[in-house]
């Protein structure tokens, strides 16, 4: 029989996860087959592809993406590309999500991407095959999709790339007596627009980026706004929005008690407490992997669980630079294909998360954050580079992030006026005029 040289590899998603995935792998035609990209709507992009419907598609499939219609970026462009591939210089620095979609439509042309992706096919199942094997891991894959007309197909593959995204399944913390509550409930995943919203009282659960924002646009339409949350009280709340802390039940008679005592009733409850994981595709426990709502572990290098060392779950960190993360993560995993990364023994890796898991919550850090990296990306960039042997990402990076947080707690309202540019592998400046447009 021909010994099989090069390496078939399945993308599930084709967002920009499954997009940058597609990019690498086609870059390395001696050592990997071209990539089936398996896309369950009709259109790349993922999340940035702005769709006005909520609820389900023609076929039944919960709507994707939780874009909603004036979002505004919150991170600025020289940020938010692939390392490889600048934003146009005329844009300015915080983009309106149309430039993101055109941007990643533009990385697909240069790539010639799009003739590798099968859309309108969902990812039904994804089993491991031939589990017993000398070094213990499954080598093959079968992945089971089905067409919007109905077909199913089955493919067998050497590795997984799953991209299917992680800001879909809505997280609806419970609240007890909210049976009661006589208003709307609604979550930031169907939220579009804030013109239904005028003149209504809406309070607004999570301050995190959506829930500022989101407040933010319904306070311009005149609805009175409380922005409920427990994290540090902003010091100057954007305009027409009151802080309250969290909520923490709902009374008999329909009002709403926050955790200060303080009642209140109001027409709308806007859950912006984030999203599920989910890989409705995959059965975790075969994969020795445990599933929550807001956490996924063990995952070596948050990226492949230790004894499936061939599927790779790219971008389930938050609080990132999203593209920068995916490049590195891609690399990484490609390098392990590759087998220039030489993989501790799966016991070591599950000790290594372990060990992980152990210092964050040393310091604090509650499960449901321990996806969540922040200051920390920078260092596992780093750490992915020096063992796939790849160039990490500018320090650049780092410092402009570090500056754009600053700006971004001193006004959240008004942190998208400002305009950067990098000058080199270390500075950024100040733009005194924005970019012609
Ligand atoms: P997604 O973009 O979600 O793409 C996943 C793809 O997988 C989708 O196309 C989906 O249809 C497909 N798919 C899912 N399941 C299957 C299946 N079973 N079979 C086949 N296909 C499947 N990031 C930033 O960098 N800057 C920002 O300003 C920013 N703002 C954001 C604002 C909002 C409201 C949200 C929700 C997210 C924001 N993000 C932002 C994060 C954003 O999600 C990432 O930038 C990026 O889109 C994640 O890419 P992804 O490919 O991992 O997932």
């Amino acid at each position: 029989m021909e010994r099989r040289i090069r390496t078939r590899v399945a993308v599930i998603g084709g967002g920009p996860a499954g997009l940058c995935a597609a990019r690498h792998i086609l870059s390395r035609p001696e050592a990997f087959d071209p990539p089936v990209v398996y896309e369950m709507t009709d259109h790349l992009g993922g999340t940035w592809f702005y769709e006005e419907r909520v609820g389900t598609y023609d076929d039944g499939y919960p709507i994707h993406s939780s874009m909603y219609r004036d979002l505004r970026t919150n991170l600025p462009k020289e940020i938010m590309m692939f390392p490889d591939f600048p934003f146009d210089d005329r844009l300015p620095s915080f983009l309106h999500h149309t430039s993101v979609q055109q941007y990643l439509e533009k990385y697909c042309e240069k790539h010639d991407i799009a003739r590798h992706i099968k859309f309108n096919t969902v990812v039904e199942k994804v089993k491991p095959v031939s589990m017993e094997t000398e070094t213990g891991g499954a080598v093959t894959w079968e992945i089971i999709s089905r067409s919007t007309r109905g077909d199913q197909n089955t493919q067998t593959f050497d590795s997984v790339f799953v991209c299917n995204g992680h800001y879909s399944d809505p997280h609806l913390p419970y609240i007890p007596g909210i049976e009661h509550f006589k208003g709307k409930v609604l979550h930031s995943h169907s939220y579009r627009c804030p013109e239904p919203f005028a003149n209504k009282s809406v309070v607004v659960l999570g301050a995190k980026a959506s829930g500022v924002d989101i407040s933010i646009e319904l306070a311009q339409v005149n609805a009175q706004v409380i922005l409920s949350h427990n994290t540090p009280p902003m010091s100057l709340p954007p305009l027409g929005i009151r802080q309250a802390r969290a909520v923490v039940g709902v009374s008999e008679d329909g009002s709403l008690q926050f955790q200060d005592g303080s009642v209140t009733q109001a027409d709308i409850l806007l859950f912006c407490t984030g999203y599920n994981f989910n890989f409705p595709f995959l059965c975790p426990s075969e994969l020795g992997l445990d599933v929550q709502d807001l956490f996924v572990t063990p995952l070596y290098k948050y990226l492949l669980p230790p004894g499936f060392p061939s599927v790779f779950f790219i971008g389930i960190c938050k609080t990132i630079c999203p593209f920068i993360h995916f490049d590195c993560q891609v690399k990484f995993a490609l390098a392990v294909l590759e087998g220039s990364v030489k993989l501790p023994s799966p016991e070591e890796m599950k000790k290594e998360v372990q060990r992980e898991m152990q210092r964050k919550q040393d310091t604090g850090v509650q499960l449901k954050h321990f996806l969540n990296l922040d200051k920390d990306q920078w260092d596992y960039y780093l750490d992915l580079a020096r063992m796939g042997r790849f160039t990490p990402p500018q320090p650049v990076f780092e410092s402009l992030y570090e500056e754009v947080r600053r700006q971004r707690q001193k006004d959240p309202q008004k942190y998208r006026q400002i305009n950067y540019r990098l000058i080199d592998a270390t500075q950024w400046e100040l733009l005194e005029a924005p970019p012609e447009q």
